[in-house]
């Protein structure tokens, strides 16, 4: 499930900043699914999300990317439809204090669009009004992520003349669509990527982390939690949130950690 899907004849491909970027198709599909309800809402576009979460996977997959060439590693980065990976082509291997270094720069380059956003958002005199919830519509786990009105950007207001007030309105609703729905991605992208599950980037961590404290049995340790956190968290998912989606990828990464854990290496 996180290993390079093969390459098919309507991947899309490109280079950006030295590195090769792939894009499979069932990225597009996952996209148009997890954005479904966007269209029954007049004021949300598909386009915004698919455009969201495009720049928000590939963001986190660059952080992976510029960690891997501080280590005198480099790679490419394949959108698929778990997400992205961001794939070595220099170095297998890696000490567990460069795992960790690695697996944590994917959230970190998220976090920091995030923050990039609000002091944007925050100088250009974006009112912060009330809270906005979550785009998941899970009813126990609502982020908070603040709302940002740049519709009352009266500065960036053109004349009537220039652009009809109607469109500008039209135009700024979108704005505010993108900048919430590149937030709200981030936060849930960067903090599901940081669940103590192999081989998401809190997994690949706890196991840089215990193998720094115990060389000799750090890996299985951290196996063994990402099978009872991936197990746990499959189990909520299905039966208290109804994410199936979500339950049969953490259920999966579970049976996973359970097979490496009992296989002779
Ligand atoms: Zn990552």
């Amino acid at each position: 499930m996180f290993q390079e899907p093969a390459s098919t004849p309507i991947d899309i491909r490109f280079r950006l900043f030295r590195t090769a970027v792939r894009i499979h198709p069932l990225f597009w599909v996952i996209a148009l699914l997890f954005g479904r309800n966007r269209f029954d809402d007049p004021d949300k576009s598909m386009a915004i999300w698919v455009f969201a979460l495009f720049i928000s996977i590939l963001i986190h997959e660059f952080g992976h990317i510029i960690a891997m060439r501080n280590l005198d590693d480099d790679g490419y980065i394949v959108l698929h439809a778990f997400g992205g990976l961001a794939i070595s082509t220099k170095r297998l291997h890696r000490t567990p204090k460069e795992m960790i270094q690695v697996a944590l720069a994917g959230p970190i380059a998220g976090f920091i669009l995030i923050v990039i956003i609000y002091v944007v958002t925050q100088l250009l005199g974006a009112e912060l009004q009330g809270f906005y919830y979550g785009v998941t519509g899970w009813e126990i786990i609502e982020f908070a992520i603040p709302q940002f009105y740049v519709y009352d950007l009266g500065m960036l207001r053109l004349d009537e003349g220039v652009i009809p007030l109607a469109t500008q309105a039209v135009i700024w609703t979108h704005i505010n669509d993108l900048i919430v729905t590149l937030s709200v991605i981030n936060i849930l992208w960067g903090l599901l990527n940081l669940v103590p599950v192999f081989p998401l980037d809190g997994g690949q961590t706890v196991m840089g982390i215990f193998s720094l404290s115990n060389p000799q049995t750090g890996q299985v340790e951290a196996l063994r939690v990402s099978l009872v956190v991936g197990a746990m968290i499959s189990i909520v998912a299905v039966f208290v949130l109804q994410e199936l989606y979500l339950g049969i990828m953490f259920g999966f990464l579970a049976f996973q950690s359970y097979q490496m854990l009992n296989s002779p290496y």
